[in-house]
């Protein structure tokens, strides 16, 4: 099967980094159980950009931890015989650091995408499932027939009520366990 994982919020805690640097430039505070949708009020859309731009910068990328049980998880769907893309809204330039970010978490994949209409691509390519953290790559993925899973966060977690059909999980144990239907996972010797 061919998964396509998103990065930031998926595979690491993006929030902290990016309120941390709306706080820094800004001077705003942006508390994460009050983010309820994936739209800042509080920042223009330049002030945003320039947020994104900073969290996407080399130093910023590299510092990331990747969220517990996410290389495991990812290393055994690849055992298991699955296809991995990683697929990320970072700019085309950073894709570099990117992939070295993942060598380093231990992340294995077979394909990193770094660039926009993310759904629009996963669907040519035949992603046959999207883990993703953004309610419109969720419901555009679904509405492509592709089956979608994310770790909960407060800006999908009204999606999630409503389209119990998205695998989901507060932490990576979670989630690879309920995506075991799906791809599997080997029992342990
Ligand atoms: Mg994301």
């Amino acid at each position: 099967m061919l998964v396509a994982i998103d990065v930031d919020s998926t595979l690491h805690d993006y929030w902290e980094q990016f309120s941390a640097a709306a706080l820094r430039l800004h001077g705003v505070h942006l508390p994460y159980a009050d983010q309820r949708a994936w739209r800042v009020d509080a920042l223009t859309p330049e002030q945003v950009n320039e947020v994104v731009e900073a969290t996407h910068a080399d130093e910023a990328i590299e510092s990331a931890i990747a969220y517990p049980g996410a290389a495991e998880a990812v290393q055994r769907w690849k055992a298991e015989g699955h296809e991995i893309l990683i697929t990320t809204h970072r700019r085309p330039e950073a894709h570099a650091v990117t992939a070295r970010w993942l060598e380093r978490q231990e992340i294995p994949f077979d394909g990193l995408r770094c660039g926009w209409k993310k759904v629009d691509h996963c669907s040519d390519v035949g992603v046959a499932l999207l883990i993703d953290d953004a309610p419109e790559n969720l419901e555009g993925a679904l509405a492509r027939g592709i089956a979608v899973a994310t770790i909960r966060h407060p800006w999908n977690h009204d999606l999630l009520q409503q389209r119990p059909e998205i695998t989901h999980g507060d932490d990576w144990h979670a989630l690879a366990s309920g995506l075991r239907p799906l791809l599997g996972w080997p029992t342990s010797p």
